[in-house]
């Protein structure tokens, strides 16, 4: 074959629903030399990837690991590692990730009951308690930032429905985590994933998974082996805590890359994260109303790190976001399951949630939806300021 030419940087603006901007100092780390995943340096980098998981999810007891693939491994991992074969297990279903846990925990031998939201919007945990009258469940499942609607669904009362239903509480924080704020032990989550490169701004290919004692005690307390050999957590631990028996090579230079993410984090400070990705969501749904732009979901339950707008009628969204693409080096996303070809979703994650971010996707939108600029530019500015 012709050999193919060496791959070129392509200096993309990435406003999208992930992978977020990658902050050179992680790039940097990841580009580090590779040492043995056994190495006492590597062994001490995993410790320290642990404790910063642990601080940053909250969960002051427990233990976090950082999965070898994506976010939806992490997913995987919590449902095939905490359900046994015939387990009853109870889903929400508001958008593409909870209809995910919902197939995954059906294909783990789950016998599950879906509680279906509409799109774009939340639930309420009353409604979820009827709908679960007296039944009793191994696990309580939902995701916290449906990326799919652009939902932040509160997660009030649901850890006091798990122990009526004697059920663990499992939780979805791929685009959650280090975006808005995600409690572990206050908010008694029993399994939370997440996943690199949403609002931790790191590339894909690592998932964080944190587990409550509770639910360590449950996957110890396992009759049957865990169906996955790759995602055992009990394998994983044994590489990860004490023995560090081989059970596979972690991808050492990624888990370098994670390191740095999270200690930018902590750098930052997590209430000062939290604001600034609030403070950029004020300003980008400031500028989008001049554009006379909808969003989808109302204020109360907005993510802001992903926001959800209708495409204006008339206007190929497909098409527009090639022109953005081809035109401006930015990256917007499109819309899921029913909300294709309507809707696009506009990420601000991470190292992506600046005033330079903002600005330039509103400026860019105006231009290819020939609107006015200069009225988003003074909204966006004021509300910034407020
Ligand atoms: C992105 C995402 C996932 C899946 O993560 P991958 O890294 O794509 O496997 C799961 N849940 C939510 C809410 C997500 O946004």
């Amino acid at each position: 074959m012709k050999v193919p030419a060496p791959l070129v940087a392509q200096q993309r603006v990435l406003m999208g629903p992930g992978p977020s901007p990658v902050p050179p100092s992680v790039l940097a780390a990841l580009a580090l030399p590779t040492i043995g995943h056994l190495d006492p340096e590597f062994l001490r980098v995993m410790d320290e990837v642990r404790s910063m998981l642990q601080t940053i999810a909250g969960a002051r007891s427990g233990r976090a690991t950082a999965i070898s693939a994506t976010g939806s491994a992490g997913m995987e991992t919590c449902l095939v590692n905490l359900l046994e074969r015939g387990d009853r297990a109870l889903v929400v279903r508001a958008g593409v990730f909870g209809t995910r846990m919902a197939e995954v925990a059906r294909r783990a031998g789950a016998e599950v009951d879906t509680f279906d939201v509409p799109w774009g919007e939340s639930f309420d945990v009353a409604d979820l308690r009827a709908f679960a009258a007296d039944r009793s469940y191994r696990i309580v499942a939902c995701v916290h930032a449906e990326t799919s609607t652009g939902v932040l669904q509160p997660l009030e009362g649901l850890r006091e429905l798990a122990d009526d239903l004697g059920a663990l509480l499992v939780v979805d924080a791929v685009t959650s985590l280090g975006g808005v704020p995600v409690e572990v032990t206050e908010q008694g989550i029993d399994a939370l994933y997440s996943g690199t490169q949403k609002c931790l701004s790191c590339p894909p290919g690592l998932s964080p998974v944190v587990l409550s004692d509770a639910a360590l005690e449950r996957v110890a307390a396992r009759t049957t082996p865990v169906q996955s050999w790759y995602l055992d957590l009990s394998l994983i631990e044994a590489y990860w805590g004490g023995e560090r028996a081989y059970h596979h090579t972690a991808p050492i230079n990624m888990l370098f890359g994670l390191h740095e993410a999270l200690r930018l984090c902590l750098e930052e400070g997590l209430e000062a994260r939290y604001a600034r990705h609030a403070r950029m969501a004020r300003g980008l749904w400031a500028g989008l109303e001049a554009l006379d732009l909808a969003p989808r979901v109302v204020p109360e339950r907005r993510l802001p790190q992903l926001t959800t707008v209708a495409v204006p009628d008339g206007v190929d969204e497909a098409a527009l976001r090639r022109r953005l693409l081809n035109e401006f080096d930015l990256e917007l996303g499109g819309g899921l399951g029913p909300m294709k070809g309507t809707t696009w979703r506009i990420g601000l994650m991470g190292a992506g949630a600046t005033e330079r971010h903002v600005h330039l996707c509103l400026d860019a939108l105006a231009k290819v939806l020939e609107r006015d600029a200069r009225a988003a530019t003074e909204a966006a500015a004021r509300a910034l300021a407020e």
